[in-house]
């Protein structure tokens, strides 16, 4: 799926051109200069685990990816803060409530579809609800993390990978602990 094109400025409907200003190409409205700058898209995900150690991925219903795996999670409103992101994604695409327990990390990635995103990630422990896909989810399911399905997008990937770490480190210091 192509990226989408922006045609037309935002503040007055003046088509857009792309001109080169500031270091780069950007959209330029014709009608009134309006330079349009264009972002990465920040996006934030919950990596949740249950008793035995399984991570909670969902099957997609939308696009992009419609019906890959990945971790729940989404856009990052404007009054929001990550935390809050991931804890409402998380809701909406499963039911579940959460409270976070830790900073994962933070990955950019390419996406055909936004031009770019940065998505964030936390480990969050369920404090209440009940699993049932919900908005974007077709399907949810514990898996181990020895045997994932294939994950959709590349900075869920690291994510989990990041989050694999934290748990080796954590093992780590409670064997050195005995
Ligand atoms: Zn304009």
């Amino acid at each position: 799926m192509p990226i989408k094109e922006r045609k037309y400025c935002p503040y007055c409907g003046g088509e857009f051109e792309r001109k080169f200003v500031q270091g780069r190409q950007r959209l330029v409205c014709s009608r009134c200069g309006e330079i349009f700058y264009e972002n990465p898209l920040p996006a934030s995900t919950a990596l949740v685990m249950n008793e035995q150690g399984q991570l909670l991925l969902g099957r997609r219903g939308v696009e992009p990816a419609k019906g890959q795996w990945c971790l729940p999670g989404g856009f990052i409103e404007l009054d929001e803060s990550m935390e809050q992101a991931a804890l409402r994604e998380l809701a909406e695409e499963t039911g579940l409530a959460g409270e976070i327990d830790s900073y994962i990390g933070c990955f950019y990635q390419e996406s055909n579809f936004y031009g770019g995103v940065i998505i964030f990630g936390y480990r969050v422990s369920v404090v209440g609800g009940e699993l049932k896909p919900g908005d974007d989810m077709q399907e949810l399911c514990y898996y181990d993390m020895t045997r994932l399905p294939p994950v959709a997008f590349e900075a869920h990937r690291k994510l989990i990978h990041a989050l694999e770490s934290s748990i080796q480190k954590s093992e780590n210091r409670s064997q050195e602990k005995k």
